[in-house]
């Protein structure tokens, strides 16, 4: 039978492989790096299983002077590198799929940390790796400088082909590596490398020739190349030299895997862009170039799929995020289940694992990062280990989660809220500007629990301790969530405010109730929710005041990629930030704020407090409930997400899968729950690298 979508399961050609199919899993960080091999070869096989055609690594450092650390990622340096490599290559390929190899020499972006080599660059210049302002330069590459780390390049994928990589990248791309500095505008090098533009391609044009002459005649050999950078006439432009470029090298390489740049831009979040946000910019590559051109745009729509490769705007569907957030997204999509996609929120929560150097994790995902330590697959459960029921008090994303994997289980599951609607602090935060995205949180789960004959869920039925016990179910998991604190108390104040005034909470103003005139939030949360309801206020006409105890506003922001264009959307509405000020007391008329640094204390004119401080777990059922399990009423009585430790949706939505997998399992508090990949040395000196579990 033929299927619209029968154009995205079509073969097809990079250089002397084939693709299966034309999902393509672009390289994409994730916290595992060359540190975790088996963690980071389980994820990445799980994407083949689920059918990507093409999966890649990150970005791979191909020699100790280009050194990311304090980042983890892929590490090709010599010979030892190979069997930690192979462990993702074998892991691919056991599922058909091709896997490539982003090699990557980047310059000043490189901070050599561990290495303390000089990292070379076009010229001597501020290193900009690492944090973004480590003290120290890059060294000035010579002629002979240049050409020996094209043999570094080439020998590392002569070692790349031997691990089994299938496609082998020369990468330009995010504002990173020697080769794409090379190119820039701003390389005004006197020899053959700077100056014009045939002189600053000649570096990324050396280096795709070595490796097709090294491992071409068995490995397609792709560029991953940014062809804007946003930066109007001061970067990379795709209707400026980007075109140039790609009409010089058109058919060089086996494949274009182009973007733009930089990885804020790449992975712009919901917030600010939308599926298919890159194909004005590299919509031309395809018209310069006979090869396949893989994209990105977090596509997550089977037709949007489709109609950018009829379109002519691409051939193969590259994806870092929505191949994170479902991992089998191509099987679903071939076995027509679109409904059963679990759709990318654009929360960026996946890129933290890189910025935190932590294993990735996942938002839509809890399995994500968990595939080789908890053995955890997205789509695969134990079945039920008995028939006992399972009361549920909470629809947020703790308890739909919970609700969703129990029910896959097979258990027979009783799920509640006291809101006429499920979704708990979802429902109201995708309320929020720009976040509708994030309901998908909520949608996917509702629309697998839908599914289930063993799920019932009952809105507008609120819990008491009474109710829960008479409902008769054995166990009872508690996810009711929290409240936001009204008092101020949070990371800065340990005590509760003086003052009396208007103050008003998030939740407040998510359930619809709005302070007028002059605003003060008091950011003392620091992610997303104070900028947030700034703009929420700001667009309402209010006069606001971010003040936040932190150095930046939306401080953590910036591991999402998102903090730069939250500034920019502030104060193009006339937001007035106050980092490094705490509020100190207040009136009905005046806030008196302090300086953290100076303690200087300032008085503010303001009408209403807005506090986005600390939360308060919504926990008392659990607590008395506590008795009934104590007397054996009660056979389990378990305390998820919010409810039992505010933090991100993610961490909820985790909670509620770990209590699912959990339930009717003995687990020893003693024991640590998940494999740990230790690195350590043997008496005879080898370093082996052993998984352990719980020792
Ligand atoms: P989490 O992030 O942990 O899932 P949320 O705050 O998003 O927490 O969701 C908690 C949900 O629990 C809310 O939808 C709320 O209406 C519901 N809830 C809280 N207390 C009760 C109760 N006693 N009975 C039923 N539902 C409750
Ligand atoms: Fe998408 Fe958020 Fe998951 Fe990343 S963490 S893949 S942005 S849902």
């Amino acid at each position: 039978m033929t299927s619209r979508y029968d154009i995205l399961f079509q073969p097809i050609q990079i250089g002397p492989v084939t693709a299966s199919n034309r999902f393509y899993q672009v390289p994409h960080c994730n916290g595992f790096g060359w540190r975790m091999p088996k963690g980071l070869a389980a994820m990445r096989g799980m994407k083949a299983e689920g059918g990507w055609g093409v999966v890649c690594t990150e970005e791979t450092e191909i020699h100790y002077t280009s050194d990311l650390s304090p980042f983890f990622e892929g590490r090709i340096w010599d010979d030892a590198d190979i069997p930690s490599l192979q462990l993702m290559t074998e892991s691919v390929h056991k599922h058909g799929s091709l896997a490539g190899i982003e090699l990557a020499y980047n310059g000043r972006d490189a901070s050599n940390l561990y290495t303390r080599a000089a990292p070379f660059d076009l010229a001597s210049r501020g290193l900009v790796g690492g944090s973004g302002y480590e003290p120290g330069q890059s060294r000035s590459a010579s002629k002979d400088d240049l050409k020996q780390i094209r043999k570094w390049h080439r020998n590392a994928a002569i070692r790349a082909k031997r691990a089994g990589f299938d496609i082998i990248y020369c990468y330009a791309g995010h504002n990173l590596t020697l080769a794409f500095h090379l190119l820039s505008k701003d390389n005004d090098r006197s020899d053959e490398y700077g100056g014009s533009l045939e002189n600053r391609v000649r570096f990324f044009r050396e280096l795709i020739e070595d490796t097709k002459e090294a491992v071409g005649d068995t490995c397609a050999v792709a560029v991953r190349f940014a062809v804007d950078e946003l930066l109007g006439a001061e970067g990379m432009q795709h209707d400026g030299e980007a075109r140039d470029i790609v009409g010089m090298l058109a058919e060089l390489p086996d494949l274009w895997d182009v973007n733009i740049s930089s990885w804020k831009n790449d992975s712009i979040t919901s917030r600010f862009g939308k599926e298919g946000h890159q194909e004005k910019y590299i919509a031309f590559v395809k018209q310069l170039t006979t090869k396949p051109v893989v994209g990105v745009g977090r596509y997550t729509s089977p037709d949007s799929m489709v109609s950018a490769i009829e379109r002519g705007i691409m051939d193969m569907i590259g994806a870092a995020r929505p191949s994170i957030a479902d991992p089998f997204l191509p099987t679903k999509i071939k076995e027509g289940r679109h409904e059963d996609i679990r759709e990318c929120i654009g929360c960026n929560i996946c890129v933290t694992g890189d910025t935190r150097f932590v294993p990735i994790r996942c938002t839509q995902n809890p399995t994500m990062g968990e595939e080789f330590r908890r053995d955890w697959h997205p789509e695969i459960i134990a079945p039920k280990k008995s028939e006992e029921e399972i009361l549920i008090v909470g629809a947020g994303p703790a308890g739909l989660e919970a609700a969703r994997a129990l029910g896959q289980r097979g258990y027979r599951v009783i799920l509640t809220d006291a809101k006429r609607e499920a979704g708990g602090r979802v429902l109201l935060e995708s309320q929020l500007p720009n976040l509708i995205e994030w309901r998908r949180v909520i949608d996917w789960r509702l629309t697998q629990i839908q599914k289930l004959e063993n799920v019932f869920f009952y809105p507008s039925s609120k819990v008491s301790v009474e109710d829960a016990l008479e409902a008769g179910a054995p166990h009872i998991i508690i996810a009711t969530g929290s409240t936001w604190r009204r008092d101020g108390m949070g990371r800065y104040h340990s005590r509760p405010l003086p003052g009396n005034g208007n103050v008003f909470t998030p939740d407040d103003l998510m359930s619809g109730k709005l302070p007028t005139g002059k605003v003060l939030i008091y950011d003392d949360d620091h992610y997303y929710m104070g900028g947030v309801l700034a703009e929420l206020l700001a667009t309402n006409g209010c006069e606001v005041t971010l003040v936040t105890p932190a150095p930046t506003i939306s401080a953590w922001t910036e591991y999402t990629l998102e903090q730069s264009r939250i500034y920019k959307r502030l104060l193009s509405l006339n937001v007035t930030l106050l980092p490094y000020h705490a509020l100190a007391s207040f009136s009905p008329t005046t806030a008196a704020i302090t300086h953290t640094i100076t303690n200087t204390e300032t008085s503010l004119a303001c009408d209403a407090i807005v506090m986005v401080t600390d939360r308060i777990p919504n926990d008392s059922l659990y607590h008395e409930l506590k008795p009934a399990l104590a007397d054996g009423r009660l056979k389990s009585l378990r305390l998820i997400g919010d409810a039992e430790a505010p933090n991100i949706i993610a961490q909820a939505v985790f909670s509620g899968h770990l209590a699912a997998r959990e339930f009717n399992e003995v687990i020893d508090p003693d024991m640590t729950p998940f494999r740990v990949e230790r690195l350590f040395q043997s008496r005879n000196g080898d370093k082996i690298h052993e998984e352990d579990k719980g020792t």
